[in-house]
């Protein structure tokens, strides 16, 4: 066993791997990236400038100049947002200069926790665990519609399935890095699990895969 620890949560939006990886990550002492909020930030950025899905080169600047001091606007969590951050995420340039970012973040010394859609495919496929959580897509969106419609008493159930829905279908069937499970990635489907369970799962793989706690 190396003291180095590289953990990769991979899945489609709400399947619940954000909690999973900030909980994996403080169980072992990890720093976590959340990559889905820096392709969240040029997304919330490009639509700021009103800049076009062709602007390829301005918006290949803005991920080249990220300031991750950024990402905890709240405004980023939002549900349009998430779209536009699907829509820029399938800019092959734009993932290109987000890229050493994610990679340098990974393999700093120690090691990380990262989730996003090609954390175990593209960012770290040496990462030592690889988990991909998945739930059904209705399950997702119930999660996601709960936490939303707090700011939006108005936001209808149907509406965030619809998203999601969009989202997966974009997510997984663009050309550049596509949402795909890793071979060697060990699949955790929460649709019927609680939240604990997730993470009793989650904690069992990473203890399996790892030989040890
Ligand atoms: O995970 P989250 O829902 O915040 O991600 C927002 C969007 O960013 C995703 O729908 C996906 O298009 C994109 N993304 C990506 N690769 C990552 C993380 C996020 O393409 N590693």
């Amino acid at each position: 066993m190396t003291d180095s620890l590289i953990i990769a949560f991979d899945g489609p939006a709400a399947s619940g791997k954000g909690t999973l990886a900030s909980v994996i990550a403080q169980d072992y002492g990890l720093p976590m990236l959340d990559t889905g909020l820096i392709y969240r930030a040029v997304g919330f950025q490009r639509a700021q400038k009103g800049l076009s899905l062709d602007d390829v080169q301005p918006m290949v600047e803005i991920a080249r100049t990220l300031d991750t001091e950024t990402l905890d606007n709240p405004a980023l969590r939002g549900r349009e947002a998430g779209e536009w951050a699907s829509q820029v995420a399938a800019i092959p340039e734009v993932r290109e200069a987000l890229k050493q970012f994610q990679i340098d973040f990974a393999h700093q010394a120690g090691g990380a926790v990262l989730d996003g859609r090609d954390i175990g495919t593209v960012i770290a496929p040496d990462a030592d665990v690889k988990i991909f959580v998945t739930a059904r897509a209705e399950v997702r969106a119930h999660r996601r519609w709960l936490q939303l419609v707090k700011g939006n008493p108005n936001l209808s159930f149907e509406e965030v399935l619809t998203d999601i829905r969009l989202r997966d279908e974009r997510d997984s069937s663009r050309a550049s890095a596509p949402l795909e499970k890793a071979a060697d990635a060990v699949l955790l489907d929460t649709t019927d699990l609680g939240i604990e369970a997730a993470i009793e799962h989650a904690r069992r793989i990473v203890k399996d895969r790892r030989g040890s706690f």
